[in-house]
Parts: structure tokens; C-alpha cells; sequence
């Protein structure tokens, strides 16, 4: 077995009967090995196990049928095109076959050979042709057709058809994959092999085998990533067991705090409280996700927590990811807890270093109470004195490594805040480590903002009526379409949709202009100046804070809107509708596709983002709705997020070897195999 070992180490430049140029396409593709082969998965699959006789073909299907090829020829058409005509019998009849601009057809096969063809069929003038069908010649193993045929992602040449051929003398190379799984679980789980699922889902002998295969696949993915949060989190408990800062929730000072903030707690804020007041109180430090819907009022939740930290004698800081949100946070809670008269500093990297030396001197001797501000709160030379309660806001913008910064600090209670609603499935997969709250309940009185999606016919209309939304003192946010290939061309397009705006349709109005290039100074300026109300017009890339408030702003027009997620279009939407008056989105698209504009109209009739979330993950998978690179989501092949009792019972699994076998002692390769995804930094 061990020298066999050898073959999935092979490199394919020396197994393969192929140009230089294929295999550079592969390795551009991160296959270099037969294993890696082995690992590039099909994406779908064409159902052509079904074949049928001549005599049974129909116009409404595609047909799979065997037979002799007889009376074959090519002639040139009147337009140019090479058409090869020829003839397919078997017992029951024969059908005329009809091939265009495939020259080769006629050099490869020839009169009397056994070939399958796949393809429609058309009935002209009593006569029925099989248009251009895929043809394999009869041999003992079909690849191409006949079969539940494999199909990979392409590239110029590297093509399915390519790949199934080369695949299949390697994939009895897949029984040498070494099972990593604990036998007993994948026994007790009624799982296939390794080595099967990964060669079945090259070759699957039917749709139940398939499935099989993936189940194990699937199986394997959320494993190594709950696995890895459960350790972490058990981890993390063992080593702070009864280092949890004993919180106090004073009554009174909870009423103080009550009275302060004036409005009364929704429902879902009361029930996140009493969860967090059970953290804080407990003598394990909190580890908690607080999922709550922009403008669910994540922040007066967090904010209880922090008045009962300082109140009982801790420190207490309070992270976002930019200087405008976390300016932001520093204003409204330095309002909010103005009666308690705590020390509370505002940190950010751009500060003078004096000041931040100052800053840095109080963090470290007590005498600050609450520290607001950027990741500069966990840079090097900030040592907390007495860290009781750490809250960070938008944590999908930072890391676990930055989490843990904060919790070096002597272990304080962590509470994590996001407005990226994930369905609850996909948090369980990815904040496995993490007590999980959610606010799912909007505070009484929000107005619903008016969602349309725009055709291009009715642009020059909406933009007459947006302009006298601003005449009459309201103000506006345009964002523009994300770019992928680079920023350079994000920042190009989104200026000249500025230009366009100042010197055409809004002349009068004053615009400004917000992009990822702009130095965080120079954007803070013009976040500034728009909440001021001193421009009216904000044109930005996707860039535009979500956290940020302007109640005066009432209209959100997002260009190029099939670019974006639901989920983010709906923060986007967020911006909006935090005053007064009635507010607005509308949404540009340059796609005509069914596929995108049933995505888009969906906004129009949700305003609830856990609900958009899924609708999206359904509709698009979780790679592109999440984004793999900023929101640190890995790209799970096989992995079906839908299924949630697939997710459970991989979480109990996962938990009960954590109990077991915590460090994997007993369970060597599979402690191999997570630490390889981490240093690839496949599981966070
Ligand atoms: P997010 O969850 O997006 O961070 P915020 O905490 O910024 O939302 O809250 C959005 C707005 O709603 C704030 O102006 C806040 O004062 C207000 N708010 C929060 N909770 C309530 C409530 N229970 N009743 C009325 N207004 C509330
Ligand atoms: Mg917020």
C-alpha cells in the first residue's frame, strides 16, 4: 500500500499523454497531482443513463441511442459550413444523423463502427435527423454518454470531455486515499469510504450512489469545520474556567440605563439581554454572537452590558471596523451613558501619538473606563489593566486571531455583534465556537422602505423625481455596480458615474464622492460633510459604511444591482429610512437575466434580511453570496448548507470526539488532515 502511496504523489506532467499546455492549464487550476485530480470534483452531472431504441426517440427529450453508423459523408454548404451527414441503425430502425462544422467526425469514425449518440431529434419532411449529437465510440466502458455523465468546470483546454477521459484510468488511484474519519463514525453514520465517495463522484453507477458519495463529502467539510470551532471553544473554556469577570446586573442601575435610552425594549432585546446578563454573571468568560438585522438595536443591547462591566469595577472596550462607524458608536453611547460620568476615550490609529500614548497610559493603569475605537484597540503597547467586557462590532470584518487579542486580555467576556443575517444552519457550521443571540425583531414604528426595481426605460423619470426629493431637503445615496477584476477600474467607474451625475442630471445639486482608494482620512471627511447635510448627493462604491446613521438620507439608488448579494443590497437598504420620512430604494440593472431579476424583485417583497439571506443562499450558494475572500466563508465543494440534519449530526459527531479525543491522540490522520486545511487557512 505504501509504495502505492506513491501514485497519488505522482505529478501528472508523468502519467498523463498530454500536451505541456494541458498541464499548465491544471496547475493553473491547483492540479498538479493524481491526487489533486482526484479532488477536482465534477460541479453537475448530465442525466444520460436512460437509453432508449431508434424507434423509441421523442422530440421532446434527448435521446440516448446505440447503433452502426452506415452512409457517411461531408460536403460544404452554400454558407461554407462542413456538414457531415450519415446513417445509425439498430434492430428497430434507423435515423439520419447530421453533424456541422465538425470536420474531424469524419476522420475518426468510419462506416460499420458501433457508436452511441446523444442528442434531440427534428422531423423534416418525413424524415428524422439527429441533430449534432455527442457520440462516443461502443467500448467497454462508456464515458461520454450513457451514463450519469460527469461535467467539471472548463477551461480553453481543458474540458469535460477532456477530463473524463484522462480521469478514469486514475481514479482506481482513489481506493489508496487515506480515510482520515474515524472508522466507528463513518460506520455508525452509514457513510461510504473515502476513496468511494471521492470515486464515485467521478463515476457514479446511478443517482443513489451518487448521493451517497456526497453525503460522505458533505459529511467530511462541515466536520473539519466544526470540529475545529468546537475545539476551539472547548479549548477556550477549559483554559478559562472560573477566570469569567464576575459581572454584576445591578437593578437599578439597570433602571437608570432604561430611563436613559427612553424607548421601550422590543421583545427580541429584552430576550438577548436576560442571555447576556446569564454570561456575564456566569463563571465562564462570554463567547457570544449577537445576529441582529441592521437597525434592530444591536447597540443598546451591547451598551447594557458595558454600564454593568464598568458599573461592577471592570474596564470595558468597544472595537468597529472603521474610524466613521466607530465615531459613530463613540458619540451615541458617550450620549446614552453621560449620567454614569464614566472615563470613556476614543481610540483610532490616526490619532497623534501623543494623544494616543496618553490614551494607551489610562487603558493601562484603569483610570479609563470604556475605550471606543479601530483595530488599534489590539494593537502592540495596549494592555488593559482590568478587561471585563469586550464588544465587537461588525465582526465578520475582523478575524478569529483579532477575537483572540481581545480575549489575551485577561479573558474578558467577548461579545461579537454582525448585521450579516446568516441563516441559522450556516452559523451553526460557522460560529460552531460561539453562543449565538439573534434579534429577530424590528423596534415598533419603522417605516417600510419603498423597493423598486427600475427598468432602463423609466431611468430619466426616477432621476426627475429624485432630484426634486432633494430640492425639498432630502438626501441620497448612489452606489455603484462592484467590480471584481480590480479597484482601479471600481474607482474609475464610479468616478465617472460622479462626473456624469455633477455635470448632467444633478448640476445644481452638490455631490459627493466615496471610494475604497480614498485615504480613511479624506473619507471620514466626506462621511462628514454628508451627514451634516453639507452634500447631497453621496456617490460610493460598496464601500459606504453599513453602520453609518443620516436620517435625513431617503432614497438609496443602487446601479448595477445584480452584482450584489440580497444580503447586501438589503444593508444597503438599511441607510435608509432611519428618519422622519417616507424613504426609498431603487434598484438599476444592467442584466436582463430571469435568473437576476426574480433575485431582485425578491427585495421588493422581503424586508426581513434572514429570510433574504436564504433566499440567496438557495439561489446562489454560499461562495458568491457571502464572498469566500472578505467574510472569511470557506469555499465548501459538496457541502449542502440546506441541510440541516446532515449539519446536526455532523455537530454531534464532531462534539462527542471533542469529548473524547480532544487533541486527536488516538486519531492521527484526522489531526493530519485539519492541520493541513489550517495552515491553508481552509477552516478559520
Ligand atoms: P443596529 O442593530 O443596526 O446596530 P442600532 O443599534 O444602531 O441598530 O439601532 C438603530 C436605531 O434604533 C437607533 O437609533 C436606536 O436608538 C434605535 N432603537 C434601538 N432599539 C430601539 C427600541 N427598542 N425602540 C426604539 N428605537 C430603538
Ligand atoms: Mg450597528
Amino acid at each position: 500500500m505504501q509504495e502505492h502511496r506513491h501514485l497519488l504523489k505522482t505529478r501528472l506532467s508523468n502519467v498523463l499523454r498530454t500536451t505541456s499546455a494541458h498541464i499548465s492549464e491544471l496547475k493553473g487550476l491547483g492540479v498538479v497531482t493524481v491526487d489533486d485530480f482526484l479532488h477536482y470534483f465534477p460541479r453537475a452531472y448530465r442525466d444520460q443513463s436512460e437509453m432508449c431504441t431508434i424507434s423509441e426517440m421523442r422530440v421532446d427529450k434527448v435521446n440516448v441511442v446505440q447503433g452502426v453508423l452506415s452512409k457517411m459523408f461531408s460536403r460544404r454548404t452554400k454558407t461554407g459550413k462542413i456538414m457531415t451527414m450519415a446513417t445509425l441503425t439498430d434492430p428497430t430502425g434507423n435515423v439520419n444523423v447530421m453533424w456541422f462544422n465538425q470536420p474531424h467526425i469524419q476522420r475518426m469514425f468510419r462506416n460499420g463502427d458501433e457508436l452511441i449518440l446523444t442528442g434531440k431529434i427534428k422531423f423534416d419532411r418525413a424524415q428524422i435527423t439527429m441533430m449534432s449529437p455527442q457520440y462516443e465510440v461502443v467500448r467497454k466502458k462508456q464515458l461520454h454518454t450513457a451514463r450519469l455523465v460527469p461535467v467539471y468546470h472548463e477551461r480553453d483546454k481543458i474540458s469535460s470531455k477532456w477530463i473524463r477521459e484522462k480521469i478514469h484510468p486514475l481514479l482506481k488511484g482513489a481506493q489508496l486515499l487515506e480515510d482520515c474519519m474515524p472508522g466507528e463514525m463513518i460506520e455508525a453514520e452509514g457513510l461510504m469510504s473515502y476513496g468511494q465517495a471521492v470515486r464515485t463522484v467521478h463515476d457514479p453507477k446511478s443517482e443513489e450512489d451518487l448521493q451517497g458519495a456526497r453525503r460522505r463529502l458533505a459529511f467530511d467539510e462541515l466536520f473539519m469545520l466544526q470540529f475545529a470551532a468546537l475545539k476551539r471553544r472547548y479549548e477556550f473554556r477549559k483554559k478559562a474556567k472560573d477566570l469569567g469577570k464576575k459581572i454584576v446586573i445591578d437593578e437599578d442601575v439597570s433602571q437608570r440605563f432604561y430611563k436613559e435610552f427612553g424607548y421601550e425594549l422590543t421583545g427580541a432585546q429584552q430576550r438577548v439581554i436576560s442571555e447576556i446578563s446569564g454570561d456575564l454573571t456566569s463563571p465562564y468568560p462570554m463567547m457570544r454572537l449577537l445576529q441582529g438585522d441592521v437597525g434592530a438595536g444591536k447597540t443598546v443591547v451591547a451598551a447594557f452590558g458595558l454600564v454593568h462591566a464598568i458599573n461592577s469595577g471592570f474596564q470595558a472596550a468597544l472595537m468597529a471596523p472603521t474610524e466613521i462607524l466607530a465615531r459613530q458608536h463613540y458619540e451615541s453611547i458617550s450620549k446614552l451613558l453621560k449620567p454614569f460620568g464614566f472615563n470613556i476615550q476614543f481610540l483610532m490609529g490616526s490619532l497623534p501619538e501623543k494623544q494616543k500614548k496618553s490614551i494607551a497610559r489610562q487603558v493601562s493603569t484603569g483610570t479609563v473606563d470604556l475605550v471606543i475605537g479601530t483595530h488599534a484597540l489590539i494593537q502592540d503597547g495596549i494592555q488593559f489593566k482590568n478587561l471585563g467586557l469586550a464588544v465587537i462590532d461588525e465582526q465578520h470584518r475582523f478575524g478569529v486571531k483579532q477575537r483572540e487579542r481581545l480575549q489575551e486580555q485577561g479573558s474578558p467576556h467577548v461579545l461579537s455583534l454582525s448585521a450579516t443575517p446568516i441563516p441559522r444552519t450556516l452559523t451553526l457550521v460557522l460560529y460552531g465556537d460561539q453562543d449565538v443571540s439573534i434579534l429577530d425583531e424590528l423596534p415598533p414604528g419603522r417605516q417600510k422602505i419603498i423597493t423598486r426595481v427600475v427598468p432602463e426605460k423609466k431611468r430619466s423619470d426616477a432621476e426627475l423625481w429624485i432630484a426634486d426629493h432633494i430640492q425639498k431637503g432630502r438626501q441620497i445615496f448612489v452606489i455603484c455596480p462592484l467590480i471584481d477584476e480590480s479597484d482601479v477600474i471600481e474607482v474609475k467607474a464610479v468616478t465617472t458615474e460622479f462626473e456624469r451625475l455633477s455635470n448632467d442630471v444633478f448640476a445644481n445639486f452638490r455631490l459627493g464622492l466615496l471610494h475604497g482608494k480614498l485615504k480613511s482620512q479624506e473619507k471620514e471627511e466626506v462621511m462628514n460633510l454628508f451627514s451634516k447635510g453639507e452634500i447631497d448627493i453621496l456617490v460610493s462604491t460598496s464601500v459606504v459604511e453599513v453602520g453609518i446613521d443620516v436620517p435625513n438620507a431617503t432614497i438609496m439608488l443602487i446601479e448595477g444591482a445584480e452584482r450584489f448579494g440580497l444580503s447586501q443590497l438589503h444593508q444597503f437598504r438599511g441607510r435608509v429610512g432611519r428618519g422622519e420620512y417616507q424613504s426609498y430604494c431603487f434598484l438599476f440593472t444592467d442584466s436582463y437575466g430571469e435568473e437576476s431579476r426574480k433575485r431582485l424583485k425578491s427585495l421588493e417583497q422581503n424586508t426581513d434580511g434572514f429570510k433574504l439571506a436564504e433566499i440567496d443562499l438557495a439561489m446562489r450558494g454560499p461562495g458568491e453570496v457571502y464572498g469566500v475572500k472578505q467574510s472569511g466563508i470557506p469555499d465548501l465543494k459538496m457541502a449542502s448548507l440546506g441541510d440541516t440534519d446532515l449539519i446536526k449530526r455532523v455537530r454531534n459527531a464532531a462534539a462527542d470526539l471533542v469529548m473524547k479525543d480532544p487533541d486527536l491522540e488516538f486519531h492521527q490522520p484526522l489531526k493530519t488532515r485539519l492541520k493541513q486545511l489550517e495552515d491553508q487557512a481552509a477552516i478559520a
